[in-house]
């Protein structure tokens, strides 16, 4: 087996505040099949240290990053962990980078170096018997490990840095460098630096072998000025060294074949219970209980990024055709009221529930007809995957993830039996107007529907081929 060492500051299921915990906790299991054994180094949290057995340390020193810190290596929740224990660091309540109450730890910096300095010291022989081939880092939090082994003139192991979220980009000031262990050099343009202060996950991107995001589309747009977050350049740069590997969903969790919160569960085979649940969800939302109205769902962030907004402009599209819009959501006040206000003016034709509820979201995948996902950027999305397994045809705008996920319903596609949902371009109100009017017209096309189901819910959504995406890459790069 080949080892590599993922290094995250969040992980499923000890500890998530978004998509990246889901990677780091879905890849190991993946990735075995492929010949590769994946340890992962993450941050000892109380969350995290409460789950650990009888924990084994292998590592310890009296002042690491201004405390005493020690790393443990123990198995929870199938995982095989090192784990950074570090009280002054980690030691604290809240969220991994927030205090109770909601500001950011000032220190976060330091916090996260401190991370990636113990994956370079791991990478550089500080454990015994152990010593992985590759460095597997993810996000900002990480990504000072390529620069600590280029400052230290090593060339093992290799490193990855998978960016799952390009507007999160670790900023210091610049006084802080040799706090973060970071010789004077690292202070130019094609290092650390980014517009006079620290970029730490600027440093990744110019250190690492490989840099990976959550799509091939994202990739690419990652290296435009529009989408690149003041990094372009740096990514364009290291064009040669940049690629994309969607996500995949938990295909346990996300089956409508054995999924609890249906009424009555369903396959593509025996589709019945979709129809029940399109009844529940109707039902849930106050709608007219009406089998032949297209209902569209919406589960989403209401931030601009997820592009609802312009929904709100189209409302009319739905409602003069007699379709109905199911929305479950919460952010920012404007849209929350406004989604409110409308389902107010319409209440048999919009249903509006805003909060983050699981369980009514699984609802929604099982009983819309299709699932909306109209995302200004979307470096890889989840919704629109989760809709295509529960044959809830998603309407996406043609962007990142979305455009590299759902093969929209031209003529082409549809002839090649290969359609699975609607796309549309560019991201405004009238482009989302037409999809919508191409999904409603499908819609009454009973037999093209149906097929689109039944290509949706075949799609290939689970790890097994980004994990073969990652396998080769980790090959090739071990070959290179
Ligand atoms: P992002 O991470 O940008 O919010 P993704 O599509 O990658 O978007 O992942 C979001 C996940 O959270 C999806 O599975 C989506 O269904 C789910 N989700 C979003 N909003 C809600 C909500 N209000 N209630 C339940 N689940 C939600």
């Amino acid at each position: 087996m080949t080892e590599i060492l993922s290094v995250a500051s969040e992980i499923f299921p000890l500890v998530k505040t978004g998509g990246l915990a889901d990677v780091a906790g879905a890849l190991p299991a993946a990735l075995k099949p492929h010949g590769f054994a994946m340890r992962c180094l993450v941050p000892g949290y109380r969350s995290i240290l409460q789950h650990l057995g009888r924990p084994q340390i292998v590592w310890q020193e009296k002042d690491f990053f201004g405390g005493p810190a020690s790393m443990r290596i123990s198995r929870a929740a199938g995982l095989d962990l090192i784990v950074l224990d570090a009280p002054h660091l980690y030691g604290r309540p809240g969220t991994p980078y927030q205090s109770p109450d909601g500001g950011d730890w000032p220190d976060n910096p330091l916090r996260f170096a401190a991370l990636a300095y113990a994956a370079y010291l791991v990478g550089t022989g500080a454990l015994a018997n152990y010593r992985p081939q590759i460095l597997h880092l993810h996000d900002w939090q990480t990504a000072l490990a390529p620069a600590y082994l280029h400052y230290a003139g090593a060339h093992h192991p290799k490193t990855i840095l998978t960016i799952h979220n390009l507007a999160f980009q670790g900023l210091a000031p610049l006084s802080m460098l040799a706090a973060l262990r970071l010789p004077p050099a690292a202070n130019s343009i094609g290092a650390a630096e980014f517009h006079g202060q620290i970029g730490m996950l600027k440093a990744g991107i110019s250190f690492a072998n490989r840099i990976t995001t959550v799509s091939p589309t994202y990739a690419d747009e990652i290296r435009t000025p529009e989408h690149g977050m003041g990094l372009d350049g740096a990514l364009r740069y290291r064009a040669e060294a940049v690629s994309g590997i969607v996500n995949g969903i938990d295909t346990n969790i996300w089956n409508p074949e054995t999924d609890a919160a249906l009424p009555v569960a369903y396959g593509v085979q025996n589709r019945q219970g979709k129809t029940q649940a399109k009844r529940a969800l109707q039902s849930q939302f106050g709608l007219e209980a009406r089998p032949d109205a297209p209902l569209f769902g919406v589960i989403s962030r209401l931030s601009h990024q997820k592009g609802l907004d312009l929904l709100l402009d189209v409302l009319d599209a739905v409602l003069d055709h007699g379709a109905q819009l199911a929305v479950l959501g919460a952010g920012d006040a404007d849209l929350q009221s406004a989604f409110l206000r409308a389902a107010e003016r319409h209440p048999s034709q919009i249903g509006v529930q805003i909060g983050y509820d699981e369980k009514r979201a699984h609802l929604i995948q099982g009983g819309a007809d299709a699932i909306l996902v109209p995302s200004r950027f979307e470096p890889c999305g989840l919704t629109q995957l989760c809709a295509l397994r529960y044959g809830s045809i998603p309407i996406v705008s043609r962007v990142g993830g979305l455009a590299d996920t759902v093969i929209d319903a031209n003529v082409a596609a549809l002839q090649a039996r290969a359609a699975t949902g609607i796309q549309f371009t560019p991201v405004t109100a009238y482009a989302l107007r037409n999809g919508l009017g191409r999904a409603i017209a499908l819609f009454k096309n009973t037999r093209l529907w149906t097929e689109l189901v039944t290509n949706a819910m075949r799609a290939e959504v689970g790890w097994a081929g980004p994990a073969s995406a990652y396998a080769t890459l980790y090959a090739d790069l071990l070959n290179a």
